[in-house]
Formats: C-alpha cells, sequence, structure tokens
C-alpha cells in the first residue's frame, strides 16, 4: 500500500495536499488493522486490495480523477508561463510608474496591450511550445 505524496495523491488544481495523505494514510491503516485481524494470510493480496476499492470510493479518488487532465493544461499553453506573466508585468509598470498618464488612460493602454497579445483563444500570438517566435498558424 502506498499513501500521501509519495503516491502522488496531490490535487495540484486545488492545491490540496495534507488531506490527501491524510486520508489515504488512514485508509491504508485500516486495511492493514484488518489484514491483521484476518491472521497470518491477512497480508495476502486479495485482501490488502481492499485499500484500492477503499481508495476508489473515497473523495481522494474522485477528485483525483476529475483533474486528470489539468497538469496537461499549462504544458500545452506555454502562454501561462511567457505572454500572460510579461502581460501583468508590463501592466504593474504602467500603473505604479509616476509620468503624468491619467489612470483611466493608463487602464486603456493596459487593455489594449492584453488584447494586442493574446488572440481570441487566449493563446499567445508571439509564443509556441517550442519558444521559438511564430504566428498562431505557426508561421515564423
Ligand atoms: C513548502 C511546502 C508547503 C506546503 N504547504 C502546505 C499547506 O499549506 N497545506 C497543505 O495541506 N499542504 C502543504 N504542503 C504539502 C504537504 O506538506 C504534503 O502534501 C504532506 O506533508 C505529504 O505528506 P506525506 O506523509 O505523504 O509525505 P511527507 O510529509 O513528505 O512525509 C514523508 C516522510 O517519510 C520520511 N522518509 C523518506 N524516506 C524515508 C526512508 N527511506 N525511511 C524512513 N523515512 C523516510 C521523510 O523524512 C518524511 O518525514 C506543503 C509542502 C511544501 C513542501
Amino acid at each position: 500500500m502506498i499513501v500521501g505524496d509519495s503516491g502522488g495523491f496531490v490535487n495540484a488544481t486545488h492545491r490540496e495536499d495534507s488531506n490527501l495523505p491524510m486520508t489515504t494514510g488512514r485508509l491504508a491503516a485500516e486495511m492493514a488493522i484488518a489484514a491483521k485481524a484476518a491472521g497470518c494470510r491477512g497480508y495476502r493480496t486479495n485482501v490488502l486490495s481492499a485499500y484500492k476499492v477503499a481508495l476508489d470510493k473515497s473523495f481522494v479518488m474522485k477528485d483525483l480523477h476529475k483533474y486528470r487532465d489539468m497538469p496537461e493544461i499549462p504544458h500545452r499553453n506555454l502562454q501561462f508561463f511567457t505572454t500572460y506573466p510579461d502581460l501583468v508585468a508590463q501592466a504593474a509598470g504602467t500603473v505604479i510608474t509616476v509620468d503624468g498618464v491619467d489612470n483611466k488612460a493608463k487602464k486603456h493602454d493596459v487593455m489594449v496591450s492584453f488584447r494586442k497579445n493574446r488572440s481570441l483563444t487566449g493563446r499567445s500570438a508571439t509564443h509556441t511550445i517550442s519558444g521559438e517566435a511564430s504566428d498562431e498558424n505557426g508561421h515564423c
């Protein structure tokens, strides 16, 4: 039986951590106690497999199944690590710089910059998976 972080019981989407290790640890402990109570044959695979059944019934596996595709999303959408941080940094610079420009004009500039640098689908117009500059059709 494997529990906690070492078993990959981490819900990165909700930043849930210690509750999953604690729950999987409790379930494994309950199965170990039941296996011990079952006597010398209690630690056989068919008895310990009750841990997997308990896991599948628990919120742990239901939540992990629900969010199973989430880790792939940032890998396929590198704009989260390229265009968006750049835009936020630029916006912060625009807003906090005292240069005589009023806030309304600054907000307008920020919005124009966002709309210019991200497409309708939210994808960067300037970054690809390989990190090379190209447009959305892959033309460099
Ligand atoms: C910086 C940071 C901040 C975090 N903040 C939060 C938070 O705010 N809320 C939250 O819910 N979670 C948080 N987490 C996550 C949470 O700490 C972990 O999900 C949780 O501690 C995992 O529990 P675990 O028992 O699976 O593993 P661990 O807590 O890593 O326990 C594993 C233990 O096994 C021991 N060990 C390793 N190898 C061996 C060996 N060969 N022999 C004997 N012992 C061994 C280690 O020393 C360790 O004590 C945070 C994690 C980090 C790193």
